[in-house]
């Protein structure tokens, strides 16, 4: 290789210097950079604004020889982050193990999620230089991956779980009743006559009922009780502990809270009723779907019997 020129040498370091800096400038990372000592020896304006940080106060956090320590900024970074004992416990640890990469995503006490990387930096001759850090702020995903999950699993008129996340938080119930034999019962419930409800006040009104009715049951159920939108306006009450006799008063109480009060819709009067079939825990059921089985033949047969009923099982 040619031996290259002091002035070649200048060119290319001038040139490595931009590059670094453009790329740190564009880059949609915070990026922080800290030598073997603990200084800080760059920092990108992404950096100061996912750690809101002011300039001016880092600027003030010199030492007298011009210099910024890491351990200075870290308090400015501590003070928001919802858990920073287990922040600091891992950056230290990775101050000690040069060669471990990271990844992490830290909660902050605004809301605001921010994903955490973190590389050793050796020189070519395997000496360590110090460590790089990368912050972004990846709130904006977290977000939309929650919105996600909801629209995954709740039903988005009534707030309440889907036929899908029912019936998987159901089976785990059922799954946990039977290991411990406990008592387990399951309520079916379908709104009387709901078609003309539609026909004669809309369906914007019959949204409304199917709204209230739910609010109306969830203030009657445990907070261990499972509520699910099974259909369009049948729904499904998952009671753990309950024996028949309790899971039949909990079904009348339920179909009370629809029957006594009538939905006042804009200047409309809404009179509903609801049916009910309620299935308790047998000895040979082997999923939650043979309790629903007879849960729903109670349903059928409420209905059967002139609505406005709830029934248990057949013995
Ligand atoms: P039954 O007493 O036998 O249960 O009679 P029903 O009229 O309630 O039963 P049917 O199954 O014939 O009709 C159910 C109705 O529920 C039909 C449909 O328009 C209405 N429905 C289902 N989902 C929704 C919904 O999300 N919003 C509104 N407004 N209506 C719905
Ligand atoms: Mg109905
Ligand atoms: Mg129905």
């Amino acid at each position: 290789m040619q031996p290259s020129s002091p002035g070649e040498t200048k060119a290319q370091t001038d040139f490595d210097r931009s590059l670094l800096k453009a790329i740190q400038e564009a880059s949609p990372d915070g990026i922080l950079v800290v030598d073997a000592r603990g200084h800080i020896v760059s920092y990108n304006r992404r950096f100061l604004e996912t750690w809101r940080i002011d300039p001016e106060y880092l600027h003030l956090q010199k030492d007298a020889d011009g210099t910024l320590t890491e351990r200075a900024l870290m308090g400015q970074a501590l003070s928001q982050l919802r858990d920073p004992e287990v922040f600091l416990a891992r950056v230290q640890e990775l101050y000690a193990s040069p060669d471990e990469e990271d990844y992490t995503e830290v909660a902050l006490v605004d809301g605001r999620v921010v994903e955490r990387h973190s590389v050793g930096l050796r020189g070519e001759d395997g000496l360590y230089l110090g460590r790089v850090w990368f912050f972004r702020d990846i709130t904006p995903r977290k977000q939309l991956e929650a919105a996600l999950r909801q629209s995954a699993s709740f039903d988005p008129l009534t707030g309440q779980m889907n036929r899908r996340h029912f019936m998987d938080s159901a089976e785990e119930e059922f799954v946990r009743a039977r290991r411990f034999a406990q008592p387990l019962a399951l309520v079916m419930l379908d709104i009387d006559h709901f078609k003309p409800v539609n026909d004669q006040f809309g369906h914007a009104a019959g949204d409304f009922v199917l709204e209230v009715v739910c609010q109306r049951w969830s203030g009657i159920l445990r907070s261990v009780d499972l509520l699910g939108r099974i259909g369009g306006e049948e729904f499904a009450a998952l009671l753990p502990q309950s024996r028949a006799r309790e899971a039949e008063a909990v079904a009348r109480r339920l179909c009370e809270a629809v029957s006594e009060q009538p939905f006042e819709f804009e200047a409309l009067s809404i009179r509903c009723t609801v049916s009910a079939g309620v299935a308790v825990l047998a000895a040979d059921d082997r999923r939650v779907q043979d309790m629903m089985r007879r849960a729903d033949d109670a349903l059928y047969r409420a209905k059967a019997a002139g609505r406005n009923a709830v029934m248990g099982e057949k013995i």
